[in-house]
């Protein structure tokens, strides 16, 4: 209910995105003069110069046919719902004409969900592959039935687990799973990983390592325990709320929104996750469909 009081009119949401993209007050790209007025289609106008600025230029609401007020709903119902939404759902929801335009629109989201310059992981970290993808249950190996190899690390926390990282990979090499273990987990970090030899020698990049021994591991007990746990929530993920309808390449997006979810799973604020993707969509390049059916 607060939302809706928030962001009745496109009005509320212009100056939503104002205050977004321009913290400390409007300043004149032109002239560099802090005073304005707004015309009636909403444009910002500079006092001096007469620049016109439209708030929504060179944002990810560039040029939109859906009013603001549709696209903030769209994202807020997106955010509020524990496992997402597939696009048939939200077209249904907001009443939308078109599936097309609910489909981009959760993908544009998608993108927002990668924050610039986050942590990364730290302390004990499972790390491993698993195969996600295709319909049938295929050999082990890249592409075997559709299937993409995903390497998933994990913090292992007192109690359960702490943040994900995933990626799709091209190969389990050694040099692959270094790049992703630098890219993703803090040196000084513990990896507990099976025997493979991908991950031999990582003790050596400033890294402790423990091997998981399946042969030492008691009836019923598992190797990697918290990273089983997470590609079967995922996998779930992706045949629950999406049907398994996601298309290959698009995958490495909903990677990202799992990603956004299992770590901010146990934020109770919402609205400050809302208001977080808002911020990061005002800075965001705009993202036409065209550029994303045609990947
Ligand atoms: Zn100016």
């Amino acid at each position: 209910m607060e939302f809706e009081k928030m962001f009745t009119t496109e009005e509320q949401c212009l100056a939503y995105l104002q205050e977004f993209r321009f913290p400390s007050g409007y300043t004149c790209r032109k002239c560099g003069h802090k005073e304005y007025w707004v015309n009636n289609r909403g444009l910002l106008i500079c006092k001096y110069c007469k620049d016109e600025l439209s708030i929504t230029a060179g944002t990810i609401f560039h040029r939109s046919k859906l009013p603001l007020t549709t696209i903030f709903r769209a994202l807020w119902w997106m955010v509020a719902q524990k496992n997402g939404v597939s696009a048939v759902g939200l077209q249904r929801v907001l009443g939308l004409g078109s599936y097309r335009t609910a489909w981009t629109w959760l993908h544009k989201f998608r993108r927002l969900m990668v924050f610039p310059g986050r942590d990364k992981l730290s302390g004990n970290v499972e790390v491993d592959e698993t195969l996600v993808g295709g319909k049938k249950s295929g050999k082990r190996g890249r592409g075997a039935e559709g299937k993409l190899l995903v390497v998933i690390a994990v913090e292992i926390m007192e109690k359960g687990t702490g943040r994900v990282r995933l990626s799709i990979i091209p190969d389990a090499s050694k040099r692959t799973l270094t790049k992703f273990i630098k890219e993703n987990i803090e040196e000084g970090s513990t990896l507990i990983t099976d025997g493979w030899k991908g991950y031999v020698g990582i003790s050596e990049k400033g890294y402790e390592h423990v091997i998981e021994d399946k042969t030492k591991m008691m009836d019923g007990q598992e190797v990697l325990p918290n990273i089983h746990r997470i590609a079967s929530l995922l996998k779930r993920w992706l045949l629950g709320t999406h049907q398994n309808f996601i298309g290959e390449q698009y995958l490495s997006y909903y990677l990202d929104e799992y990603t956004f979810r299992h770590n901010r799973r146990k934020s109770h604020s919402r609205g400050l996750l809302f208001q977080r993707l808002i911020e990061q969509a005002v800075i965001h390049v705009p993202v036409e469909y065209k550029s994303i059916k045609s990947m």
